[in-house]
């Protein structure tokens, strides 16, 4: 006897790089040219035709290149039952990864992790949107934990260089966080010579006090002795955390910082395998009682990899609140009501409209509600929406 053919069929995976513009900088990154990869990934499930969507967090460009020339013809190539769920009826999107990254190496991650966790994101919207369930419920769900909360605590990331950029324009932006309800907002350092950036943050500070605190993000920009005399100096300015204050891959470096300061150190968003993180908490000399660890699921191979950073660093003395994803997109809300982790940073006014915050959202009591459809609610934003029918017939 055969096996009977499983009810899920993935037909057409389709990609289009969409623009994510914008005139800002980071202590790196101009983002005039920044783009993304919006993937949609359509199956046929007991005569219906439904269809995943995911898109590639922010920073790292789209990925069309991997996406088409490997990543997408190994879904597409992959025999029928290959991400069957063990009835046989939906999707298991924990069986991706592995048939992704066939003849891969190990090592050297570069940016086929951001391809293939968009995929992945795409995948697990599709199974959450077979299995009729919100995505972080699903994903609970399929990795045995209790059912999650419903919101998430959220802190809001913006305070970019912006060519006009004045101390009036960053005050403007951070009153704005805090009157939508943000108790914690984040800025860019390490752009500026560090006396003009203590003005910008003692600017911000005063602005947001008392209801919301201030977190300062370098980049990875400053060298170690600069990071040192900075972290000094944000500890004396009351900063919540500081954040990639050297090279994300030097560990032994950031290790110097942390003995050398007290503030609060968070980094991780650039290390993009289970690996780095393993190394990141052995050798980096983190405090797990204060730093925050922000890898994003989207940008290092998807939810699978994930859990396995988590599980990494679990076993090395870490609590999964002091996970707090980067991205500001669907599936690192999902995730951080799933594992539960300590929140997870948005975007109000950056990245449009990739992302869950809009510009007006107000966040009441300092938490996001998850989306209350199945799947990962992409569709619940209009103007995200208009990009994903650019890619559905
Ligand atoms: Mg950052």
């Amino acid at each position: 006897m055969t096996a009977p053919a499983p009810a899920t069929r993935i037909v057409a995976v389709d990609e289009i790089a969409a623009p994510v513009a914008s005139q800002m900088r980071n202590a790196y990154v101009d983002f005039s040219k920044m783009t993304c990869s919006v993937i949609a990934i359509t199956a046929e499930h007991r005569g219906r035709r439904l269809t995943g969507f995911g898109y590639t967090s922010n920073g790292r460009y789209a990925q069309s290149g991997l996406l088409r020339e490997r990543f997408i013809p190994r879904l597409l190539a992959a025999p029928p039952g290959a991400f069957a769920d063990e009835s046989g009826d939906g999707l298991d999107p924990r069986t991706v990864r592995g048939v992704l990254m066939q003849n891969e190496k190990p090592g050297g991650h570069g940016e086929r992790s951001v391809a293939v966790g968009g995929l992945e994101m795409a995948v697990w919207d599709l199974a959450a949107k077979i299995a009729g369930e919100p995505g972080h419920r699903f994903i609970a769900r399929r990795y045995g934990r209790a059912v999650p909360p419903d919101r998430v605590t959220v802190y809001a990331a913006g305070g970019y260089y912006e060519p006009t950029t004045s101390f009036a324009e960053l005050r403007a932006e951070i009153r704005r966080f805090v009157d939508l309800g943000y108790p914690l907002v984040k800025m860019k350092i390490g752009g500026a010579p560090l006396d003009v950036d203590l003005a910008r943050i003692a600017a911000a500070v005063d602005e947001a006090r008392p209801d919301a605190a201030v977190a300062v993000d370098a980049n990875g920009r400053l060298t170690v002795e600069e990071a040192i005399a900075c972290g000094r100096a944000l500890g004396a300015a009351g900063v919540h955390w500081f954040e990639e204050p050297v090279d994300p891959l030097d560990y032994g470096g950031l290790a110097e910082v942390a003995s050398a300061v007290t503030v609060p150190l968070a980094t991780g968003e650039n290390l993009f395998s289970a690996q780095d993180a393993r190394n990141l908490v052995r050798f980096g000399g983190l405090d797990p009682a204060t730093a925050t660890l922000q890898m994003d699921p989207v940008l290092s191979y998807g939810v699978v990899e994930y859990r396995e950073m988590l599980d990494a660093a679990a076993a090395a003395g870490w609590a999964a609140t002091r996970f707090v994803p980067h991205g500001g997109h669907h599936l690192a809300l999902a995730c951080a009501a799933a594992f539960g982790l300590g929140g997870a940073e948005v975007y109000p006014t950056k990245f449009q409209p990739f992302g869950v915050a809009t510009p007006t959202m107000r966040i009441d009591g300092g938490s996001m509600p998850l989306p209350d459809v199945p799947g990962l609610g992409l569709e619940l934003r209009p103007d995200l929406d208009t990009v994903l029918r650019r890619l559905t017939p």
